[in-house]
């Protein structure tokens, strides 16, 4: 499969072609098709497999596609919670690299920067796109009304067999209540364990499930 018969946004091909992604890894394959029709996602997939792309990419359509729909648009519409700082560093240069041709119209914040909170709170200002964090610095932003999860469409938790063994059980069981119902999520794990589990029934309506 290639990414051409996807219908991709013009500007994300561009970015495909600069970064040297001709063909769609496994997971890409066969998430990012289910993902741009609005399907819930729990995949189970490794680091290296690319992963990332696999939710990256669907965001980024479905942002271009909402703010082509309404471009005076000011709101977070996607949020990627992540066990660890490394891997929000890491989602967010994803993220930075398929947007580099879409100009203003993608904005991607990692809350997990070293930031003191004013400058935090500035990031968050202008409505970022995409939100990248913690569970629980997503969860102080929201509870300082620094941040709106009102207008959020779309909801990846990356490493999710590791997000609730690190011990953010209790943000995450706020956030659940925070997240507009009905949303898409995706849950990306290497493992398939109870956490995981617990997760799909706080945030997933009938997932399609990938056991790459
Ligand atoms: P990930 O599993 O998302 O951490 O990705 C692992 C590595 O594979 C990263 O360096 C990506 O840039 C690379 N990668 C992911 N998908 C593709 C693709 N379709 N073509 C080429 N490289 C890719």
């Amino acid at each position: 499969s290639t990414f051409e018969t996807l219908n991709l946004d013009p500007r994300i091909r561009q970015a495909l072609v600069k970064e040297k992604f001709s063909k769609p890894t496994l997971v890409q394959a066969q998430a990012i098709p289910l993902a741009l029709e609005g399907k819930d996602i729990l995949a189970r997939a490794k680091t290296g497999s690319g992963k990332t792309a696999a939710y990256v990419l669907p965001i980024l359509q479905s942002i271009l596609r909402r703010k082509a729909n309404e471009p005076s648009l000011k709101a977070t519409s996607a949020l990627i919670l992540v066990p660890t700082r490394e891997l929000a560093d890491q989602v967010q240069r994803v993220a930075t690299s398929f947007s580099s041709f879409c100009g203003k119209d993608i904005r991607a914040v990692n809350l997990t920067q070293k930031v003191s909170d004013a400058v935090q709170r500035a990031m968050l200002a202008d409505f970022p796109d995409i939100v990248i964090s913690t569970p629980a610095r997503v969860l102080a932003n929201i509870n300082s009304s620094a941040l709106s999860l009102n207008e959020l469409t779309q909801l990846v938790i990356d490493e999710a067999d590791l997000v609730l063994s690190y011990g953010y059980e209790d943000d995450i069981n706020a956030l659940s209540k925070a997240v507009p119902r009905g949303i898409q999520t995706f849950l990306m794990s290497a493992t398939l364990t109870a956490e995981v589990d617990t997760l799909k029934s706080l945030f997933c309506r009938n997932p399609v499930i990938l056991k790459l």
